[in-house]
């Protein structure tokens, strides 16, 4: 697999690239994800641990307590222009995700379902190829 694909925050300090394909690209719909991005919902692309180098400056973190499992979800944002760049997830340790509008291309990895469609707004439609799940 020889894909590169970079990205980083707004004001550039922190880089990223990624190699291959992501394990799972999804939109979440999920209150964190409203709240965190301050948007309708999240792109979150799901990449191996050893799929993704970050370089640059070091992130600050944040810890979402799930309301839902009780366990975390890990904020890694820039502290310059806070953009996250990545999370993790205490439920899956060598998950990398990669919030999908932080890439240099934001349009190369194709979506495959929607999650925690029971929090999305209701002017929301849904393509008809896509898995829509109401929780994650
Ligand atoms: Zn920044
Ligand atoms: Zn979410």
């Amino acid at each position: 697999m020889s894909s590169m694909h970079e990205g980083g925050c707004a004001c550039g300090a922190i880089r990223y690239q990624v190699s291959g394909l992501p394990a799972l690209a999804q939109v979440c719909h999920c209150t964190n994800c409203q709240r965190r991005t301050g948007s309708a919902f999240s792109l979150v692309v799901a990449f191996k641990e050893d799929q993704v180098v970050l370089t640059g400056a070091t992130p600050s973190q944040y810890d979402h307590r799930s309301d839902e499992s009780g366990r975390w979800v890990r904020s890694h944002f820039c502290n310059t222009c806070g953009t996250t760049v990545l999370i993790t997830l205490e439920k899956n340790p060598g998950v990398r995700v990669v919030p999908g509008g932080t890439f240099d291309d934001p349009t190369w990895f194709k979506l495959s379902r929607h999650i925690w469609t029971r929090s999305a707004h209701d002017w929301i439609v849904f393509p008809p190829d896509v898995d829509v799940r109401e929780k994650a």
